[in-house]
């Protein structure tokens, strides 16, 4: 393993002509879901860069970014089964050593869910990942599906700059029982951790409802509000959405591409999660 904490050490790191640099951006706190990222990532390329940075321009509430978990050693102890890797901690000074005037506008992509709830989180995280590309020059990066907002803004941020980087969007990595890996799973209490299994397992009765067929929209979004009216977790948005726009879908008819997406608070504690699926037209 490499670290590299300041743009003048990618020199040491040099890349041949026809190699490829494959690029997992995180804030830390790892789990396996960014392992997977990371293996999948080296399986397709010639040098790997995973990057640890608790970005502040992304969190729109003060408090999350102060209890946001920082554990730099644990990380590097996880990242030790990969031999080649090299591990990118910039510091704050080099990322904002002033304060940020541009603005992004996503449109429509930015106006729902995460973005209605988190107002200037998108513009904080295609700021960094911006500013992550042209430091580290991958040729491809890897994200989450399990943030699946962000990875349609990354793709967006993509296309219209025209970073030559090609996406690689992952599958969410889940525990045994359904919950999706996310850092802030380290903060549940034991009660909130098994509340917290609510989540997958609603997203996944819907979609099973929605492939059986004869279950109209409002009764799906009904039968979300109550599962988590009747639980300690707080709702905060269930969405039926298309998959390509996250525009809310107005009739369940196929062939779509489709996502479930959620976000509930576990006392404090904001989770997301979301399920995909597709409804194909019979032959
Ligand atoms: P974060 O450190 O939370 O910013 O996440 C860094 C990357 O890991 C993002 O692309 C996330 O979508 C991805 N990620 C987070 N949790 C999971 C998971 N459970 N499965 C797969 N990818 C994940």
């Amino acid at each position: 393993m490499q670290m590299i904490s300041q743009s003048s050490e990618w020199a040491s790191v040099p890349l041949l002509p026809h190699q490829h640099r494959g690029f997992v951006p995180t804030m830390g706190a790892l789990h396996e879901g960014h392992l997977a990222l990371i293996r999948k990532a080296q399986e397709q390329n010639d040098q790997v860069v995973c990057s640890i940075y608790v970005n502040p321009a992304q969190f729109n509430n003060p408090e999350d970014l102060a209890r946001y978990p920082r554990v730099l050693a644990q990380d590097l102890e996880q990242l030790a089964e990969f031999p080649n890797l090299i591990v990118f901690t910039p510091r704050d000074e080099e990322m904002y050593p002033a304060p940020p005037r541009v603005r992004f506008d996503f449109g429509k992509l930015e106006q729902v869910m995460e973005g209605q709830y988190r107002p200037g989180h998108f513009n904080g995280v295609a700021l960094v990942v911006a500013k992550l590309f042209h430091l580290v020059q991958p040729h491809r990066a890897y994200f989450g599906r399990k943030d699946l907002q962000q990875t349609l803004i990354v793709k967006q941020l993509i296309d219209d700059l025209a970073f030559p980087v090609e996406l690689v969007v992952c599958p969410t990595v889940r525990e045994e029982d359904g919950l999706a890996l996310s850092s802030r799973n380290r903060r549940l209490s034991t009660e909130q951790r098994q509340q917290a299994v609510l989540i997958p397992q609603t997203l996944f009765e819907v979609r099973r409802r929605i492939l059986a067929g004869g279950h109209p929209l409002p009764e799906l979004y009904q039968f979300v509000s109550e599962q988590f009216a009747q639980s300690e977790l707080r709702l905060e948005y269930f969405q039926i959405v298309h998959r390509q726009t996250l525009e809310p879908v107005a009739h369940l008819e196929a062939p779509a591409a489709l996502a479930l997406c959620l976000a509930a608070y576990a006392g404090e504690i904001r989770l997301i999660d979301n399920v995909v699926l597709t409804l194909k037209k019979e032959v």
